[in-house]
């Protein structure tokens, strides 16, 4: 997932997060992870559901709840309608985005098939020492990791580390427009993710953590048909552990908007 990319180093142990609410003066480090932090804590309310699909987000009663200013809550919404987590309308004001349809799940599954399977045949020729270095360093640290939980910050770290693997085998395409369109999808490919762990039970990680080795595999071998097949084999895996969930939850999908 993009967070990575973004997320502030702390320079000075112990200093960030001091000085809350002070608009101006601040270090600037120190306004980035304030920031930081309140984007994570509104996602991590929208994607455990806390605040649920349609809830209109009243800026002010956001800052009390989470003890800032205005500036971060507003800085937040900007980075999660961006990634379609919460809607913006002109009057209105903002609300968390409605769930993605079934519909949209599976066209958001064909769409990264036909893409990663692309790039996954042409990447995996390449044999690119960087690249399968990479693979295998994501993939070992999956397979370490606990099991998936409910809860973001539970699953977060897997799922992020399952973005990279993914954002990873598209650039091994050097295609720059499928790396940017794709990496565009992450927020929403994080979202279809509520689905499957909507229900602690079926915590699919080992699912995951085998077929993410025979891609690295392929690309270790620099087999493209391989790795195609592998890649497309993971995503229909994914299609089928969305559709058991869905069916083990029974919950209607809402109508899009
Ligand atoms: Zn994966």
């Amino acid at each position: 997932m993009t967070d990575t990319g973004s997320a502030p180093k702390p320079a000075k142990k112990g200093s960030a997060g001091r000085t809350r609410g002070r608009a101006t003066g601040a270090p600037a480090i120190t306004r980035r992870t304030l920031s930081e932090q309140t984007y994570e804590a509104l996602k991590e309310r929208i994607l455990d559901q806390r605040l649920l699909p349609g809830t209109r987000l009243n800026i002010d009663a956001l800052a009390r709840d989470l003890s800032v200013s205005s500036s971060p809550i507003r800085e937040a919404l900007v980075r999660l309608d961006a990634e379609k987590l919460v809607i913006s309308e002109l009057y209105s004001g903002y609300s968390v985005a409605p769930h993605p349809t079934l519909q949209y799940l599976h066209d958001l599954l064909d769409h990264r098939i036909v893409i990663e399977g692309h790039c996954a045949r042409v990447g995996a020729a390449k044999r690119s020492r960087v690249v399968i270095n990479a693979m295998r360093q994501l993939s070992e640290r999956m397979a370490a990791m606990p099991r998936i939980g409910t809860k973001y910050r539970e699953y977060r770290r897997f799922v992020e580390a399952d973005g990279r693997f993914h954002q990873l085998l598209v650039d091994s395409a050097e295609n720059e427009v499928m790396s940017t369109t794709y990496s565009s999808l992450n927020a929403i490919i994080l979202q279809s993710r509520l689905y499957l762990n909507r229900r602690g039970g079926s915590a699919p990680s080992d699912a995951v953590v085998h077929e993410h080795s025979r891609i690295f595999e392929a690309f270790a071998a620099g087999d493209g048909a391989e790795a195609e097949a592998a890649i497309r084999d993971h995503l229909e895996g994914g299609r089928i552990r969305l559709l058991s969930t869905l069916s083990e939850d029974g919950e209607p999908i809402e109508t899009p908007t």
